[in-house]
This record gives structure tokens, C-alpha cells and sequence, in this order.
């Protein structure tokens, strides 16, 4: 893409009440425009980013076996009657609205309700069981705090997992498969060394529930970590009996700031008992369906990025989910073309900088956008092309080709 088509510009200035980095480099680097508190629209850039995130968690979903559906935002309150969760008392982020009839709807701020709904009409028979259904959709809370900018959006981009099983046994199975897809997508997020699986509140029917929380200042979570052991334990659930069964000691952990990235959680039979989604046993007896959730946050992973690998000249994508892999510069106007041309029969993600404007200007605006390669062409390169990576200090003079070699 060249530089002059792409309609957004980096901008040098936020909206007063923007006090989240994430969203400062974002707005900065034209990735995002804050529309209110907590609500965002994704431009070219940031959709490019997000799509990216979103693949790679798709991918890793679709490879356990995770199969993808899209519900509907709407929600209809009598399905969440059946949980007493329709009650503003019981839960606190509910946006609701009025349709034209009179009657009222909510936003979709999770999806229990519906999806075991939904699967009232599939699962009957052990046979129909296991299943992994999964959607990545935007949700709607009406969160208190909307200070972290897209950490914690009151619109938000959610993929969200849900397990049925047959067994506690056959529950716990999916559960670490779900949990180790969840580590390997933080790794190939680039946060992988930071993310850790953390022992969280577990809610209404397990003791624990497990929390990926991203160390970060910018976190709002505490947790206590022991690196050496990859153990972490959130601060909600620090008591001497957790320390005992995990077999460490206050001494042994320290404190740090986290974001929490995803978690997964053992629903037991709180929905199913709910709404009666029951299955028939091999002996044609009737059990409940048994259940699991597991989220993962797309728009605040990509704030958990901006957060976490940024450097105070501006963002730094991993290739992973760079809008482009690289970022060609040209120091003199129509210099870059062939090598552009090149790049593009190549395959590569190139964001071409044919703008008319200084060097200065120009290497400040990469810096900030943070695309992983730099390629820079001028009247002093003389056919060559400079060649660098957005967090490395100096340049590589090399030929067009062996340029494009590194990024193949
Ligand atoms: P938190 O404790 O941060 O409020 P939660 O425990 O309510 O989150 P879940 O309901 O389990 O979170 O949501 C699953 C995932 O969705 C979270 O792990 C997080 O990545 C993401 N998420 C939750 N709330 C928000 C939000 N307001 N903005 C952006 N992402 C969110
Ligand atoms: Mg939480």
C-alpha cells in the first residue's frame, strides 16, 4: 500500500482524556479513533492488526477442534431469566435497549445463556458429546472503569470458547488442550515469555479457575510470580492453602502488575442444570451436560502489545501482527518504486512511504506506526536499499534481492 492512498495520518495529539499509553500510541500511529470512553473504531491500520490477532486464535481454535459459530448480539431476556443473570442486581454491565414492540433487549456482554440454548437442539446422546464451539464477536459491558483505553473497552472485541463434555474426566481433558492452545497462541502473539497461566477464583463451581495475565505496569490485576517455576498466583486467592498445594511459600513469589489476556473456567452444571441440556448415558440414563468457558480478549491483546512491546519512540509489532511486514521509505520522490514493485510480487506486506516530506518526518512517523523491517532508499543508497529492523540501532546496506531474502 502506498503512504499517500492510505487516508489516515499519524496525529501528535490525543484527546485530553486519554491517559492509557495503549491508546495514546494508537490514536498517535492513526491505529484507532477514540469515539467515548471505553469505545473505539478500528482504522485501517488497527483492522489490520486485530484481523491478525483474531487468525492466529482462530487457527490455534480450529486446530483443537473448536468449531465457529457467530450469535447474536441481541439478547433475549428470557433465556437469562432461566440464570436470574436478566437482573441489573446480579450483574452490573448489562446495556439493555427497547425495541419497537415495546419489549426489551440486552447486548450480549458473554454468551452461556444462548449457546446452551442453542445446543438444546443438538446435543441428545453421549454420542453428540464432546464438543468446542466458539465465535469471536464484539461484546458489550458497561464497565465502571474505562480508563485503560482498549485494555478495557465498553465495546470490545471477545473470542469466546465453550466446552461440553460428558465427564468431569472428559471435561478436565478439554481443558488442558484448551490451555495449552491459549500458551501457544500468547507465543506466537510475541508475549508468550510474559504471559502466565495463573491460579484465579474459580466462581460458583470449581475452587480455581486459571487466568493468562501479561505482566505489565498498565495491568490492573496483582499477581505473584515465581519465574524459575512459571508459577502465578493472582491476589484474590493468595492464602496459605493455595501456597501449601502448590508447594511454594510467600518468600518464593513476587509481586507484579498484570493484564489479564484470557482465561478459561469450569462451568460445571450451572447453565445445563439451568436451562436442561441434559445428554443420555451409554446405560440410557439422563445427565446433564457438562461445561466450560474460555475467553480471550482480541482489542485488549492488541493494547497488551502497544502496552508491553513499545518503546518511547513509538510501537514495535511483532511480524506476527504488523499491519506490514515492512516499511519502505523513499528519501527522494519515485526511488522506491521498483523496489516496491518488487516486494509486492514477492508477497510481501509492504507500506510504500511516497509521501513528499523529510527524512526526519518520515523515520519519525515509522517509528511511531512501528512496522518489524525498514527499507530505505535515497540518492546515497545508489541501487542498494538500507535495510533494519524497527528495534535494531544500524542499517544494512544490501542488494533489492537480498533484502527481500530476509523478510522470505
Ligand atoms: P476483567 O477481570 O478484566 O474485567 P473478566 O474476568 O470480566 O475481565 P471475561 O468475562 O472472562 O473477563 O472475558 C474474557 C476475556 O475478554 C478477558 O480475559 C479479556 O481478555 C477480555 N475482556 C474482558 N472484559 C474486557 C473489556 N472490558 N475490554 C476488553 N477486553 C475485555
Ligand atoms: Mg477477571
Amino acid at each position: 500500500m502506498r503512504q499517500t492512498d492510505l487516508f489516515t495520518k499519524t496525529r501528535k495529539t490525543v484527546p485530553k482524556d486519554e491517559i492509557a499509553k495503549n491508546a495514546q500510541l494508537l490514536i498517535k500511529g492513526g491505529f484507532v479513533h477514540k469515539e467515548l470512553a471505553g469505545v473505539y473504531s478500528y482504522l485501517p491500520l488497527g483492522l489490520r492488526v486485530l484481523e491478525k490477532i483474531e487468525q492466529i486464535i482462530r487457527e490455534e481454535m480450529n486446530a483443537i477442534g473448536g468449531q465457529e459459530i457467530l450469535m447474536s448480539t441481541l439478547q433475549n431476556r428470557e433465556l437469562w431469566k432461566w440464570t436470574n443473570r436478566w437482573d441489573d442486581r446480579e450483574v452490573s454491565v448489562w446495556l439493555k435497549t427497547k425495541v419497537a414492540d415495546g419489549s426489551e433487549v440486552g447486548l450480549g456482554w458473554t454468551h452461556e445463556e444462548p449457546l446452551t440454548n442453542i445446543m438444546l437442539n443438538h446435543v441428545h446422546s453421549y454420542q453428540d458429546l464432546p464438543k468446542l464451539i466458539y465465535q469471536i464477536q464484539w461484546k458489550f459491558r458497561n464497565e465502571e472503569r474505562a480508563r485503560s483505553g482498549v485494555l478495557r473497552g465498553r465495546e470490545f472485541l471477545m473470542k469466546d470458547l465453550y466446552s461440553f463434555a460428558s465427564s468431569q474426566n472428559e471435561h478436565d481433558r478439554l481443558y488442558e488442550i484448551v490451555a495449552k492452545s491459549y500458551a501457544n497462541i500468547f507465543n506466537l502473539l510475541g508475549i508468550g515469555k510474559m504471559t502466565y497461566r495463573t491460579f484465579a477464583s474459580g466462581g460458583a463451581f470449581s475452587k480455581y479457575s486459571h487466568e493468562f495475565q501479561c505482566l505489565s505496569e498498565a495491568g490492573e490485576d496483582t499477581i505473584f510470580i515465581n519465574n524459575k517455576r512459571k508459577i502465578a498466583i493472582n491476589k484474590e486467592v493468595m492464602t496459605k492453602s493455595v501456597l501449601s498445594n502448590l508447594g511454594v511459600t510467600r518468600k518464593e513469589l513476587i509481586e507484579k502488575k498484570a493484564i489479564e489476556v484470557g482465561n478459561i473456567f469450569n462451568l460445571g452444571t450451572r447453565y445445563s442444570d439451568a436451562l436442561g441440556l441434559k445428554y443420555v448415558t451409554r446405560d440410557g440414563k439422563a445427565e446433564p451436560v457438562i461445561m466450560g468457558c474460555y475467553g480471550i480478549g482480541p482489542t485488549r491483546l492488541m493494547g497488551t502489545i502497544a502496552e508491553v512491546l513499545s518503546d518511547d519512540k513509538g510501537l514495535v509489532w511483532p511480524e506476527s501482527v504488523a499491519p506490514f511486514k515492512v516499511h519502505l521509505i523513499e528519501l527522494k520522490n519515485g526511488l522506491g518504486k521498483k523496489l516496491y514493485d518488487k516486494l509486492n510480487r514477492a508477497g510481501i506486506e509492504v507500506l510504500y512511504d511516497d509521501r513528499d516530506s523529510t527524512a526526519g518526518e518520515k523515520f519519525n512517523d515509522a517509528d511511531l506506526i512501528g512496522i518489524p523491517w525498514r527499507f530505505v532508499v535515497s540518492a546515497k543508497t545508489n541501487g542498494k536499499v538500507e535495510c533494519k529492523k524497527r528495534d535494531e540501532k544500524t542499517f544494512e546496506l544490501t542488494t533489492y534481492d537480498k533484502a527481500i531474502r530476509k523478510l522470505l
